[in-house]
């Protein structure tokens, strides 16, 4: 499967969120779903770029929402409601939301990131895919790493089962590997 052909053939070459026809290219929802076309969006720069750095989101970019929330694709709908969660002290996101209807499965996943989570000073940790890390979940080093005062290296691919959290900076789990207690850098791990 050509998951850009298919993509392009869905969306008609529009942004699935605001039908910009400019600058298009294949996102991947985290965290991958079905494995196959509906964990995907063709989206324009312009959304993609929100989408991934929060401190550029322009609310009046996203009143696409107001259309593209209908949408019969799941992952358009995900997304919408992930981006409409994250401007809802706006006013206008939050009344979209109390008319969008999800089923609950597809709203386990559009919570699934922590997006729109309660508190706005909440600390999220999250891998290196974006897919948010609790207290309890394992992880897989995506690189070796260097263990600070020791001579240890903790090799790629290294699982480590039952993280901790660090509740003061969400780029810090905790994790036990060869037995020995070690601080990680979460973006580089990714959640198993
Ligand atoms: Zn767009």
């Amino acid at each position: 499967m050509n998951i850009e052909r298919e993509l392009g053939k869905r969306s008609n070459h529009q942004c699935e969120l605001c039908t910009s026809t400019e600058k298009l290219s294949v996102f991947e929802v985290q965290p991958p779903k079905s494995g196959g076309l509906e964990d995907y969006l063709f989206i324009c720069e312009t959304c993609r770029d929100q989408i991934e750095n929060p401190d550029n989101t322009d609310p009046n970019h996203w009143r696409c929402l107001n259309d593209s929330m209908w949408s019969e694709h799941t992952p358009v709908k995900v997304m919408a409601w992930r981006m409409l969660s994250r401007l809802r002290n706006e006013g206008w996101p939050q009344d979209l939301l109390d008319m969008f209807y999800l089923e609950d499965d597809l709203l386990d996943w559009a919570k699934a990131t922590g997006e729109g989570a309660p508190s706005e000073n909440q600390i999220i940790h999250r891998d290196s895919n974006g897919a948010v890390i609790e207290a309890g979940d394992s992880v897989v080093l995506i690189k070796d790493l260097p263990v600070k005062g020791s001579s240890m290296v903790a090799k790629r691919g290294t699982a480590v089962r039952r993280v901790s959290l660090d509740h003061e900076n969400a780029e810090y789990i905790e994790g036990k590997v060869d037995g020995q207690q070690i601080v990680i850098l979460t973006k580089f791990v990714k959640k198993i």
